[in-house]
């Protein structure tokens, strides 16, 4: 049977795009190389953000017009919530069933407990942890009831765009089995093969490298800013990362550090470190780890051209890092639309590319520079250092992200601690720091 549509992959964008598609009435085949579709086996904090505020910055970008891919949430009585996608058309909203956590605001924290926050208010919600897969299974419940065939356990092995379509070999526990579409929409998130055998890697380019990232999921957790707030404990010299500490619904915690690929860090050691012999042992004394996750993320440059020929590529897998999960729901909207379009002789492959050019801000030059022009606080800062910077934040009233407030305050910072500024800003600030010390190299 020769499908309109194939989609490989059940995560945010697979099951968006199916939901989607089958509505619009296209005959689809939805893929999932897992045993059961809508189960997440790759490591994701959860956290549903609301509002336009980035990965590293919350600063809006001038550059380019960002519409970011982004999400409300109308909270209803228990398990009747409906998450609306910013700027896309009613039929993108859908139910979720699942639990709800907001999060309150997040916060930095020092070895001595000197810490500064994102937001001056404690009691705005940034966003909510979500239950991931109670959320992609009511997708995929609407994509079943809308007609779309929905095969897990089936591994896309190869994929082939010709001009009679597409051809996607897959293995099941049958046995291999080649699959025939006019067109495909690869969710297969990070690290695709099949997006490069396609050949859209091609000329991407590297990026800084490849992060390892390693989870605790904690019973308990003695947080001092309560269960809903979301903190980064830092102490240098037991790792030059964060422990990232949050929510994990229903009523547990997820404790979380990265390190790149390359370096010989051990974050199960790490995390043991920061739980048993740290600064923050404490927080820790009555939890037990009930879990381990762990992934990697590579942080390649994004390839602006994910749709050409017969298939789109979406989420993760041509993004820098991540698109996120409401970026996935995005891009799984909108990349059925065009596929429909698409069939229908209209150019349905430019209209793709252009949302999804718009729709992140890893597309704006000005947003790359400013997650990147300043080194992370605990690679470069030792263990004093992180506590007197993050006191002087909170004498000073000042709230935000480290990418976004740490230049905005650059020369404050200079003149009361002219020693860390040098270290966070580089060889750039020696000339001023000399001048307003008067000591070389100061
Ligand atoms: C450490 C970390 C923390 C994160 N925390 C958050 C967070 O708090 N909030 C947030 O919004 N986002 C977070 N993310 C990002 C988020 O998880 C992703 O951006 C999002 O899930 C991307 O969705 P996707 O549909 O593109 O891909 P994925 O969610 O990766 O789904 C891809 C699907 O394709 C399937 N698949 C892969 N290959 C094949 C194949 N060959 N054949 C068949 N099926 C295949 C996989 O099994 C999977 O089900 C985090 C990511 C990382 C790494």
């Amino acid at each position: 049977m020769k499908y309109d549509l194939i989609i490989v992959g059940a995560g945010p964008g697979g099951c968006m795009a199916a939901r989607k598609a089958a509505r619009d009435g296209l005959n689809v085949l939805l893929v999932e190389k897992l045993k059961e579709a809508g189960s997440v086996t790759r490591f994701c904090s959860r956290l549903l953000r609301l509002g336009e505020g980035g990965f590293s910055s919350d600063k809006p970008v001038t550059d380019v017009n960002i519409q970011r891919a982004t999400c409300t949430i109308d909270v209803g009585a228990p398990g009747r919530h409906v998450i609306r996608m910013h700027g896309l058309p009613d039929d993108a909203s859908f139910a979720y069933a699942g639990e709800l956590d907001p999060c309150f605001n997040e916060s930095w924290v020092s070895p001595s407990g000197a810490s500064f926050h994102r937001k001056a208010n404690n009691r705005a919600i940034d966003g909510f942890v979500v239950d991931k897969e109670v959320m992609l299974r009511g997708l995929l419940d609407d994509a079943a009831a809308a007609g779309c065939r929905i095969q897990a356990a089936t591994r896309c092995l190869a994929i082939d765009d010709t001009d009679d379509g597409i051809s996607l070999k897959v293995k099941t526990s049958a046995g291999e089995q080649t699959l025939l579409a006019k067109r495909a929409i690869l969710a297969d998130g990070s690290f695709s093969p099949l997006a490069a055998q396609l050949g859209f890697d091609d000329g991407r380019g590297e990026g800084p490298g490849k992060l390892r990232f390693m989870s605790f999921i904690l019973d308990r957790c003695d947080v001092p800013f309560g269960e809903m707030h979301r903190a980064r404990f830092t102490q240098p010299s037991v790792h030059k990362g964060f422990l990232n500490v949050g929510p994990w619904p229903p009523g547990l915690w997820e404790i979380s550090c990265s390190a790149p690929v390359a370096s010989p860090v051990r974050l199960p050691q790490v995390l043991e470190a920061f739980m048993e012999n740290s600064a923050f042992s404490d927080l820790f004394k009555r939890a037990k780890i009930v879990d381990r996750q762990g992934c990697s993320m590579d942080l390649r440059p994004a390839v602006r051209e994910a749709a050409r020929g017969n298939v789109i590529c979406i989420g993760d897998n041509l993004a820098y890092a991540e698109t996120a999960i409401k970026g996935a729901f995005g891009c799984g909207y909108m990349a059925a639309e065009a596929t429909a379009r698409a069939l229908d002789g209209k150019p349905g492959n430019d209209e793709y590319n252009h949302y999804w050019t718009h729709a992140f801000n890893f597309f704006s030059p000005q947003y790359t520079v400013r997650s990147t022009r300043q080194p992370p606080i605990p690679v470069v800062l030792d263990d004093g250092e992180t506590d007197s910077l993050f006191a002087w934040f909170t004498e000073n009233g000042i709230y935000g992200m480290p990418a976004d407030i740490l230049p905005a305050n650059r020369d404050k910072l200079m003149a009361d601690l002219p020693q860390i500024a040098l270290k966070l800003f580089g060889r750039g600030s020696v000339a001023q720091i000399t001048n307003l010390s008067g000591e070389e190299g100061a």
